[in-house]
């Protein structure tokens, strides 16, 4: 990933309007972002959640949309997520997934930018009003919410936003980015009883002033913050596709005696799925994270900028039109 050469003029380009504009007309991008995203619709998305879910895997849904402008846009992605909620509320789950069970099956995620975050007066108090909104429905429903990690310069305003909503939604969950010098502080911060913390790599373009450069320094210090997060009373979700990772966790759950309902395994939706089945059919709590909407610009494009075989499968498809 982070080895790929191209992938500072991808996220370079995944910030492009032109780009942007282009390539979400072409019919052919369409077609492709199919393998990462489950549909533009509500409908399109459950389908494929009743999909995942009869397979044994938990998910994690989110409604595509950040760097929200104006305070209407802002609303109108609450209406959604509310919507969303009632709608995950109706799904039948598997007889497998005892409704009583502490792990919710069901979550959404939520970017606080998606929510105003970065609208230029009173942007946190709206994201936090509007994300409060959406996890009391959600509490609610029984149905879990994350709150996604964005670029370097929104980590203060987003955890400090996570720390005020969970006096009133203890379940709420945090994402932290291994690729931040900052991050194994914010972890041992954060791995009290009953924190769900989210623990990824980070899929931004951040200066070196602030985010490890190198994929050997953003791997070492995910298992420096996996293990701090692993020795603490919290519940730890281990957001990676990378085999050396999910082994290293393994190993980290046997040394620290953590029963295998203390923590979940997470990856993206289109990405590894026989992997995902492995670890499902072998008892591990395994969360897809399912994107739907029509903006699904910025996301495509931090998945491409993540794997060269991503980049070459756009490519190649794009070639074979
Ligand atoms: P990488 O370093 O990308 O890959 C390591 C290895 O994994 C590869 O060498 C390969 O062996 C294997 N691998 C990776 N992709 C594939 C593939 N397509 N097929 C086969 N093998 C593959 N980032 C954020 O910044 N904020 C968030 O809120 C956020 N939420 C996330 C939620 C979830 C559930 C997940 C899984 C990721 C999230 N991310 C988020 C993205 C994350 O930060 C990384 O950008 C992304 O997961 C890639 O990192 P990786 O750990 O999978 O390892």
């Amino acid at each position: 990933r982070l080895s790929n050469p191209l992938r500072p003029a991808i996220l370079a380009a995944a910030r492009s309007s032109k780009l942007k504009a282009a390539l979400t007309k072409a019919p052919v991008t369409r077609r492709i972002v199919t393998r990462f995203i489950a549909g533009e619709t509500r409908p399109e998305v459950l389908k494929v959640v009743a999909a995942l879910l009869e397979s044994g895997r938990v998910i994690s849904i989110d409604f595509l949309g950040e760097d929200t402008t104006d305070r209407a846009q802002a609303e109108a992605t609450v209406g959604e997520y509310l919507a969303l909620l009632d709608d995950l509320a109706g799904l039948r789950l598997p007889a497998s997934m005892n409704p009583n069970n502490e792990i919710a099956p069901l979550e959404v995620s939520m970017k606080l930018s998606a929510l105003g975050q970065a609208l230029p007066v009173d942007g946190d108090k709206i994201a936090t009003q509007n994300a409060r909104t959406v996890c009391e429905h959600a509490q609610r429903l029984g149905i879990w919410v994350t709150i996604d990690a964005e670029d370097h310069t929104t980590t203060d305003s987003t955890l400090r936003i996570v720390r005020e909503l969970r006096t009133e939604f203890p379940w709420l969950g945090a994402v932290l980015q291994s690729y931040l010098r900052r991050t194994e502080a914010d972890c041992r911060e954060l791995a009290g009883p009953g924190s769900r913390i989210r623990l990824c790599k980070g899929a931004y373009r951040e200066p070196e002033s602030v985010a490890y450069q190198s994929r050997s320094e953003v791997d070492a210090s995910y298992r420096r913050c996996l293990e701090i997060l692993m020795l603490g009373a919290g519940y730890p979700m281990v957001a990676s596709h990378d085999p050396e990772i999910i082994a290293a966790a393994g190993d980290m759950t046997r040394r620290t005696d953590r029963g295998r309902d203390t923590f979940e395994q997470q990856m993206l939706f289109g990405i590894r799925d026989v992997e995902q089945l492995r670890l499902a059919a072998e008892g591990y709590t395994m969360r897809v994270y399912v994107p739907y909407g029509a903006q699904w610009y910025g996301y495509f494009m931090r998945r491409l900028a993540e794997r060269p075989s991503n980049l070459r499968f756009f490519l190649r498809s794009i070639a074979t039109v």
